[in-house]
């Protein structure tokens, strides 16, 4: 019995009073959200967000990949978002160790070297501030006047903008 069949029995009761089957595919916020995988931050809950309302896009850090430009391009050309807010916060994981320290540890159990970086970063405000001139530069997000970003405070549940 794995947790994941603990899930099962969690999404059958869901699914019973389930009533959001005729929401769009495009976001009612017009919105797409870029953010950490880190599971003490909830982006729906954190943000008041329901289903329907915005695009999340998560990963490792919350860091603006190649990927994450992927999505946003989606988003925005196909998608109609307009907005994109980008969330990183304190405590992150990614913080806490190196690329050349991830490198090592993968090199231990593999031979082979994956074609991405780690993104592992020591000042959030920084990494934020370079998303944020990345998502500016691309030629594939067409709508960049309304990009902000913010720190998630994992401490006290508040958003800091990021100037
Ligand atoms: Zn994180």
């Amino acid at each position: 019995m794995s947790v994941i069949d603990d899930l099962l029995v969690r999404n059958a009761r869901f699914a019973e009073g389930f009533a959001a089957g005729d929401l769009a595919a495009r976001p009612a916020l017009r919105l797409a959200v870029v953010t950490c995988m880190d599971a003490r931050l909830v982006p729906p809950a954190a943000l008041g967000l329901e289903a329907g309302d915005a695009h999340i896009i998560r990963n490792a850090g919350g860091v603006v990949t190649d990927d994450v430009i992927r999505s946003l391009s989606i988003s925005q050309h196909m998608l109609g978002t307009e907005a994109i807010m980008l969330v990183r916060h304190t405590r992150c994981g990614l913080q806490t160790f190196t690329d050349e320290e991830f490198a090592e540890a993968r090199k231990r159990t593999q031979g082979v070297s994956p074609d991405w970086v780690a993104g592992t970063f020591e000042d959030l405000e920084d990494g934020l501030r370079g998303d944020v001139q990345r998502i500016r530069q691309t030629p594939f997000i067409p709508r960049t006047d309304d990009v902000r970003a913010f720190v998630y405070e994992v401490e006290t549940g508040r958003l800091r903008q990021v100037h």
